[in-house]
């Protein structure tokens, strides 16, 4: 089910170079012979798989990894799962990477993967051997010094266990560090399943206070309820807001008196989505982005806030738990109507964050606790949102070019300082 006509026609690359001319200008002069960089990808890499299904017959499907920029450290981005992944998709993803690695200040460069797959359509089995058809065929490009993979839409800790086993395999030892967000026993990391959603909860509450929202008074809407969404909605809750609606790829439900979102996770985890939960109201998709709400979680697909449903939110305060909810035009509309969006830049980066912590303790081999990890994650969210807060009001720009100034400094500061090869 597609959500809508105009947000089907959004093009992600196209949005991320629009964000680079928009940074540009900003840019010191020393670093702008550099800019060019970001707008291209470094490599980008086309699999054929043919995976043998259940019944015997063969299937093609198609795989990418595309790493953006390696300027600052080894690539980093998840795998995405989904039938609409493509090579534009992709190369938007993995550079939205790059400015969320360098905007957190992580010492890794941008890359992303997927496959154009329904993986709910495929067997345990059959995703098992996509997954190590799949690492196989891009094993020359990943390696934890080199680029590392994570979970993303569609992926979950298991296949990210099938894909270090498959690796290692390859390399005849085991090799924890290619991938996060791995299970624990395999060398993932304690707090990383929540680390995205914690995160949206940690950047929303702090610039709530800058812009005097009352988390507690707070309607929030939420599309997307996954890894993401779920965590973000009982963190509200948890504060006190009310999620009066949700949306996912089954449909949309609403309840003004606010939603129960651990009632809700676990009828999601038994039907598989939203549709039919007992205690809320069903509504129309469109329906969805004209409720009354002070706090929007985007926290599904790309492209999902154009500027005509921009035009009509209600909410104050956009958090971007998905990467590249919002096209450009709607940008403007928001600034205009004094709508403040935490950029997915900012935002969504605990999970990539985390995902740096399990890198960190793969390499050495010594394991954090979770309130060790949690810790560090909230002040390390907390300083870069206010890094991007003041940057927002220094140059009097919104928070996402506030946040595209930091991290594209870093970024062509170290492609300046690294020179060019051959020379
Ligand atoms: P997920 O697969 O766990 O959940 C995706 C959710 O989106 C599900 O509730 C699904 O029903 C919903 N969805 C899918 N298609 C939809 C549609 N057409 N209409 C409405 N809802 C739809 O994925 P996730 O890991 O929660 O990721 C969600 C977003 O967050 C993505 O943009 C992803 O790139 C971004 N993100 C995820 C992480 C992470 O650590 N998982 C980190 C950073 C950013």
């Amino acid at each position: 089910m597609s959500i809508s006509a105009n947000a089907s026609k959004y093009d992600p690359w196209l949005a991320y170079l629009t964000q680079v001319e928009r940074v540009t200008p900003y840019l010191g002069k020393s670093i702008q012979p550099y800019v060019n960089t970001l707008k291209v990808a470094k490599r980008a890499l086309i699999v054929d798989l043919p995976i043998v299904m259940d019944d015997g017959s063969i299937r093609h499907f198609e795989g990418y990894r595309v790493q953006h920029n390696l300027s600052r450290g080894p690539g980093k981005g998840g795998i995405r799962y989904h039938p609409d992944v493509d090579l534009k998709e992709v190369m938007a993803l993995s550079a939205w990477m790059t400015i969320k690695t360098a905007a957190l200040n992580l010492p890794f460069g941008g890359a992303k993967g997927g496959i154009s797959v329904d993986p709910t359509e495929l067997s345990a089995r059959e995703l098992e051997r996509l997954t190590r058809r799949f690492t196989s065929e891009i094993g020359p490009l990943i390696g934890p010094q080199v680029d590392i993979p994570a979970p993303d839409v569609g992926t979950n800790p298991q296949i990210m266990g099938w894909m270090m086993e498959t690796y290692s395999s390859i390399k005849g030892h085991t090799v924890t560090g290619v991938v996060t967000g791995k299970p624990l026993h395999l060398g993932g990391s304690l707090g990383r399943v929540r680390a995205t959603g914690r995160g949206v909860f940690i950047t929303g509450v702090e610039v709530a206070k800058n812009i005097q929202l009352a988390i507690k008074d707070c309607k929030v809407a939420i599309q997307g309820f996954g890894n993401v969404g779920s965590e973000a909605a009982y963190l509200f809750e948890e504060a006190g807001a009310k999620v009066v609606a949700v949306q996912d790829h089954t449909g949309t439900i609403f309840n003004e008196n606010g939603i129960e979102v651990v009632e809700l996770q676990k009828y999601v985890h038994h039907n598989k989505g939203v549709k039919g939960f007992p205690k809320a109201q069903e509504i129309s998709n469109e329906n969805f982005w004209t409720l009354q709400m002070d706090i929007l979680i985007p926290a599904a697909l790309e492209g999902q806030i154009t500027a005509e449903r921009a035009q009509n939110l209600t909410a104050k305060l956009i958090l971007e738990g998905a990467n590249g909810p919002t096209h450009p035009e709607a940008d403007d509309v928001c600034l205009e109507r004094g709508i403040t969006i935490v950029p997915d830049v900012i935002c969504n980066a605990g999970g990539v964050t985390v995902s740096y912590f399990e890198w960190v303790q793969d390499m050495s081999s010594y394991f954090w606790s979770e309130a060790e990890i949690n810790e560090r994650l909230d002040k390390l969210m907390i300083n870069a949102i206010a890094d991007v807060w003041q940057k927002s009001t220094d140059q009097d720009c919104s928070l996402r070019t506030a946040a595209y100034i930091l991290a594209c400094e870093r970024i062509l500061k170290a492609r300046q300082e690294r020179g060019i090869f051959p020379g």
